[in-house]
């Protein structure tokens, strides 16, 4: 008799929309949902330690697996006792399939139904993912929650190339499924594709469902497509996934779209991009976006955001953080990428309360009216 690593308990439901509240039971910790996690792609959420994501209050990171596999190796994790331990987090952790990756960064890639040959970006090595290379190398790397093997189509795609690829990436599902090693102690979740296609994705769904994985994820969205027609996507697949199982929107995460996929019954997002502009002198403010390269700053001595009980904001000035950046100190960016984990951390804080206390829609249009629409940037100063 297995006992399942990873389990979601639904705590309540917004009676306006499909917003959910949930509790995420993994090896690692409880994950209070809905959830931001952030991404530490090479193993480490980059400039900040892991001490300082327990300080953020991040329960969950996530790890790429078509990195780790070709730097340092999973071989090389696995010696060092798993990813947890290489990395001493101590919190839960994903890794994701390297499906995205293989797809959009690696070079001459062969596909086949079997799987995708390709060329390492760092040295040209030769490569193969197939769904058991895939699980083989997400079991030595031991993350308490790992992904299918799954191809992911850009945008635009023809319809009939879709068509293919969900039944490619179904019957890899369950070859990943067969090819699991470690049920017992990593939840293995399945993923939904099918472009921006309504019924490829209900007929995704269904056959995934059929599979009965611990967790859904939602690929192939926010990969081009206009923002509506994400939106009206994800409206039309979360409906056909079970309600007793935790949904995760893959590589999602600016302050719209957390609320707009909170609002359609996502739990759990990840993305660069709190981290990513962070190193380009962007924060996420209550105000809206910052850019605090701009010279407007140069003798600003408030904080970050004045609404922001941070380390960061709490100690430094904008004038400072400015001055590192422009001097390409890293201190600069540390700051910057541990006042954004932060920022995005209260603000899925909030999302949970507000779904608890009844208002999740007051919350959301309370948000926007400080923070400023289309992710921030009619607020974007300078
Ligand atoms: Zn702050």
């Amino acid at each position: 008799m297995s006992t399942a690593p990873v389990r979601f308990e639904l705590l309540g439901r917004c009676a306006r929309t499909m917003a959910r509240r949930g509790r995420l039971h993994t090896p690692h910790g409880v994950i209070e949902t809905p959830v931001f996690m952030p991404v530490g792609t090479q193993a480490t959420v980059k400039t900040v330690a892991p001490h300082e994501l327990q300080e953020i209050g991040a329960p969950i990171i996530l790890a790429n697996t078509y990195h780790l596999h070709l730097r340092p190796g999973d071989d090389l994790v696995a010696a060092a006792g798993g990813l947890h331990r290489f990395m001493q987090w101590n919190g839960a952790i994903l890794t994701d399939s390297g499906g995205f990756q293989v797809f959009s960064l690696a070079e001459m890639r062969k596909i086949s139904d079997d799987g995708v040959e390709f060329r390492s970006h760092i040295d040209g090595s030769r490569h193969f993912f197939s769904p058991e290379a895939v699980m083989a190398i997400e079991n030595r790397l031991g993350a308490d929650i790992i992904m299918a093997f799954d191809e992911c189509p850009p945008y635009p795609a023809d319809r009939s190339y879709l068509e293919q690829s969900v039944r490619r990436t179904l019957a890899w599902a369950e070859r990943c499924q067969r090819a699991h090693r470690r049920p017992d102690e990593q939840a293995l979740f399945g993923i939904v594709q099918g472009g921006v296609h309504a019924d490829l994705r209900r007929e995704a769904a269904a056959a995934l469902v059929e599979l009965d994985f611990p967790g859904y994820a939602i690929g192939g969205l926010s990969v081009g497509e206009p923002k509506p027609l994400m939106y009206d996507t994800l409206a039309a697949t979360t409906p056909h996934l079970p309600v007793d199982k935790p949904r995760y929107l893959m590589g999602v995460g600016s302050p719209d779209d957390l609320f707009e996929g909170v609002e359609r019954g996502v739990d759990m997002f990840d993305c660069v991009l709190p981290t990513r502009i962070a190193r380009n002198g962007t924060v996420l403010t209550s105000r809206g976006k910052l850019v605090i390269r701009n010279a407007a700053y140069a003798r600003d001595f408030a904080p970050l955001d004045s609404d922001c009980s941070c380390w960061v904001c709490r100690t430094f000035s904008r004038a400072y953080i400015r001055h590192l950046i422009k001097a390409g100190e890293v201190l600069g960016i540390r700051l910057t990428t541990y006042h954004n984990l932060w920022f995005l951390t209260r603000v899925m804080e909030r999302i949970r309360a507000a779904i608890e206390e009844g208002r999740f829609p007051e919350y959301k249009r309370e948000f926007f009216e400080s923070f400023g629409y289309n992710d921030g940037t009619m607020r974007e100063d300078g």
